[in-house]
C-alpha cells in the first residue's frame, strides 16, 4: 500500500465529539445451594443440584448496572444526521476535536491530490468560501447545534496523507 500526501486548502468543521453515558447491564445467573445447615448455603453451585449437600439449587438473577463512556465518532454523527458522505473525517483528534472535510468539490476549496512538479493555483477567499461552507453544511451545522455539539469552523492549509 502506498500513501500520497494531499493537500486540501479550504474551509473545514473541528467538531468535539460528544461523550455518551451508556448503561450496561449485567445479568448474573446463579444456581444457589438452599440448605442452610450447608457450608455452601447461597453460594453459587453453577449446578442443579448442590454438590456437597446434594439440594436441589436454586435459580438466583441479579443484576449489575455500570455505566461505560462512549465518545460518539464522526462516523456516528453523520450516520444519525443520515448522510455518511456529507463529510469525511480526517481521523485526526485534537482533544477530542476532529477534522472533517468536505466530501464534495468547491470552487472554494482546492485539493491537490497528486505530486505536480509545476502548477498555479488561485487560493480561494476565505470569507467567501466559509460562507459557502455554511450554506452547504447548514443542515448539518443545524444539526450539530440543536444537539449542543462544539464546534468550529476553520479555513487552512491541510496535509494529509492517505
Ligand atoms: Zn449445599
Amino acid at each position: 500500500m502506498s500513501s500520497h500526501l494531499h493537500t486540501y486548502i479550504g474551509p473545514f468543521l473541528k467538531v468535539k465529539l460528544p461523550e455518551e453515558n451508556k448503561p450496561i447491564t449485567k445479568t448474573n445467573k446463579l444456581s444457589i445451594c438452599v440448605n442452610a445447615e450447608c457450608k455452601n448455603y447461597k453460594k453459587d453451585r453453577n449446578a442443579k443440584f448442590c454438590s456437597s449437600c446434594g439440594c436441589l439449587t436454586e435459580e438466583n438473577i441479579t443484576t449489575d448496572t455500570t455505566h461505560s463512556i462512549h465518545v460518539i465518532s464522526a462516523y456516528e454523527l453523520l450516520e444519525e444526521f443520515g448522510d455518511l458522505n456529507l463529510l469525511w473525517s480526517l481521523g485526526d483528534t485534537e482533544d477530542k476535536f476532529e477534522w472533517m472535510l468536505p466530501n464534495s468539490q468547491s470552487i472554494h476549496s482546492l485539493r491537490i491530490d497528486n505530486s505536480v512538479d509545476e502548477m498555479e493555483m488561485k487560493i480561494p477567499d476565505e470569507n467567501i468560501a466559509i460562507l459557502n461552507f455554511n450554506r452547504i453544511y447548514a443542515n448539518f451545522i443545524k444539526f450539530l447545534t440543536d444537539k449542543k455539539i462544539e464546534f468550529e469552523i476553520h479555513f487552512s492549509v491541510i496535509n494529509y496523507w492517505n
